[in-house]
């Protein structure tokens, strides 16, 4: 039982880690606890990032986790610009960059991840730019001026919001993947279809089945050559080619790592004291059964949480589906389960993707007739009858594939 003597200390102040600090509160906590995060700002969620306040449609106050004053009022002793460099567990304490020490009885790790970064001559180049944080954010929004060729490295998520916030505030937007779809990898060519048309009305223009062998400029970004030799001009670029965990800390302290850091289903480390959660964590899914690294939003806001109370020695079994959004034009949409891109057999639809400019279905993933995954597009209110229905999948038991595509049905009678 932790007491008012004892110290929590959570690395990474990201959503994870300030909304794990709030449960330690919140569920009576008395000891000391210590946030310590590197970026300036106290901690924020970074979806706006590349939708509203893209767009300037996002008022800035919106995207911090707790209002300013709520830490000093929760005494919760925030560091903010402040790096741990190490993590000593035989003296069980994190070393600060300035050399101070911080003792814990427990450790949280939520130092999140970072873009990885496109290794080609010309990387360097003032103009290409990565979407992670605020500052990044700032500079890209100035960047899709009216007018301005924007070229957009990768066709995920980020790379198409991007590419969305751009068209709508009037830049001309090319983007380049070395896939023959965007998305393909993640939601199959169906899908992935939906999407490529969605842009294309909206006037973007993709370069398929291409990498990027340079950037040019002469110090700062003027074009990008691909693989096939084809040179785009551009004002600027962003890249979004996916993410790394963030798990040099945990290496260096002899933690298992592996595709981030390795954790039970109560998201605890190879180190009984040291917990880990968000798009670090490679958590031990009951339902799923089996390890999977989360890089949601939606993880990291239950995730933190679900450690706290492990910290505090509560029973914890962290079962929550994956689950992510995206905002794209007019388009919503929301995708709850996982299913691996190897293994699901069919697509099946509720609605009619290919439907007008703006279809509105949801889009199940199956393998045996056993729902593995979710999606529903411009359909609201749904995703706590999908739930059940992955549930059931991922547990072995098939649905009535029938009904399921049978929009007079009601969802909540085939769980
Ligand atoms: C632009 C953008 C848009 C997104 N949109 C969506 C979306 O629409 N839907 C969705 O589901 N998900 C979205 N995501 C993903 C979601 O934001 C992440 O999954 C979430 O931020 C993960 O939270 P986290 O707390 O685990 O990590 P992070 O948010 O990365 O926070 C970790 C923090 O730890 C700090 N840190 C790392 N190492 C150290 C250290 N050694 N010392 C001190 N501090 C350290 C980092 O600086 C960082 O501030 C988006 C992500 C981005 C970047």
């Amino acid at each position: 039982m932790l007491t008012q003597d004892h110290t929590i200390v959570i690395v990474g102040a990201g959503l994870a880690g300030a909304k794990a600090a709030q449960t330690l509160r919140e569920e009576g906590f008395p000891g000391r606890v210590v946030l310590i995060g590197e970026e300036a700002e106290r901690p924020y969620e970074r979806p706006p990032l590349s939708k509203g306040l893209l767009l300037g449609t996002a008022d800035r106050d919106t995207v911090y986790v707790h209002a300013e004053g709520w830490y000093a009022e929760h005494d919760v002793d925030l560091r903010t610009g402040t790096r741990v460099v190490d993590v000593d567990r035989g003296a069980r304490q994190v070393l600060l960059a300035d050399g101070e020490r911080i003792g814990y009885d427990k450790l949280l790790l939520a130092t999140g991840s970072s873009p990885r970064r496109l290794d080609v001559p010309g990387a360097d180049l003032d103009g290409v730019r990565y979407l992670r944080t605020l500052p990044d954010s700032d500079r890209i929004g100035r960047a899709l001026a009216d007018g301005a060729r924007v070229v957009v490295v990768g066709a995920g998520w980020i790379g198409l919001e991007i590419a969305a916030a751009g068209r709508q505030r009037g830049a001309h937007v090319t983007v380049v993947e070395v896939a023959d779809l965007p998305l393909r990898r993640v939601l199959g060519p169906q899908l992935a279809r939906v999407f490529a048309d969605l842009h294309r009305r909206h006037g973007v223009v993709f370069h398929f089945n291409s990498g990027v062998r340079e950037f040019r400029g002469d110090g700062r970004v003027a074009s990008v050559v691909l693989t096939d030799g084809t040179e785009l001009p551009a004002d600027a670029v962003v890249v979004g080619v996916g993410i790394t965990p963030n798990v040099d800390l945990a290496e260096r302290a002899g933690l298992a790592v592996d595709n981030g850091v390795v954790v039970d289903e109560s998201l605890r480390t190879s180190d009984p004291d040291i917990y880990a959660a968000g798009d670090v964590a490679n958590a031990y899914h009951p339902v799923l059964d089996r390890r999977l690294r989360v890089e949601h939003w939606s993880a990291a806001l239950t995730g933190g949480p679900a450690a706290a109370r492990a910290m505090l020695g509560q029973q914890v079994s962290y079962d929550r589906l994956p689950y992510f959004y995206t905002d794209q034009y007019d388009l919503g949409m929301e995708y709850i389960g996982h299913a691996d891109p190897d293994g699901y057999d069919s697509v099946v639809f509720r609605g009619d993707p290919t439907a007008g400019d703006n279809p509105e279905f949801i889009a199940f993933w199956l393998a045996d007739g056993r729902v593995l995954a979710g999606m529903n597009v411009n359909v609201w209110d749904v995703v706590d009858q999908i739930e059940p229905l992955v549930r059931a999948g991922h547990a072995g038991k098939p649905v009535d594939v029938a009904k399921l595509r049978d929009p007079m049905v009601p969802l909540g009678d085939l769980a």
